[in-house]
C-alpha cells in the first residue's frame, strides 16, 4: 500500500511538474517520507527521477540533462548542479 501511494505521488509530481515544479518537489518529498516510514524503498524508475543531491523531481529537458556515454547513462540536476551516473540497462535495448 506504501509502494502504491509511492507511485500515485510520482504521477502526480509528473503531473504538475509544467504549473508548478516545487508543487511536484512536495510531492516527492511525501513520497520519500513514506518510503522511509514504511521501509519501502523507490523502484529503478523513480530512484531516477529524483536528484541524489537535492531530491528534486527531475524532468528531462526542464530541469535535468541526461547524457548517454559509454555504459553510463549521467543525469545532471539543473538546480544543484549535482550528477548521477547509472549503469545502462542493455536489456532494454
Ligand atoms: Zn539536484
Amino acid at each position: 500500500m506504501a509502494k502504491e501511494r509511492i507511485g500515485i505521488l510520482f504521477k502526480m509530481a509528473e503531473k504538475t511538474f509544467d504549473e508548478s515544479p516545487n508543487m511536484s518537489n512536495h510531492y516527492i518529498g511525501i513520497a520519500r517520507k513514506i518510503s522511509m516510514r514504511y521501509n519501502v524503498r523507490f523502484d529503478k524508475e523513480q530512484r531516477r527521477r529524483i536528484c541524489h543531491r537535492c531530491y528534486s523531481f527531475l524532468v528531462p529537458g526542464a530541469n535535468c540533462r541526461v547524457r548517454i556515454g559509454g555504459k553510463h547513462v549521467t543525469v545532471s540536476c539543473l538546480n544543484c548542479g549535482g550528477y548521477m551516473r547509472y549503469q545502462y540497462n542493455t536489456r532494454r535495448i
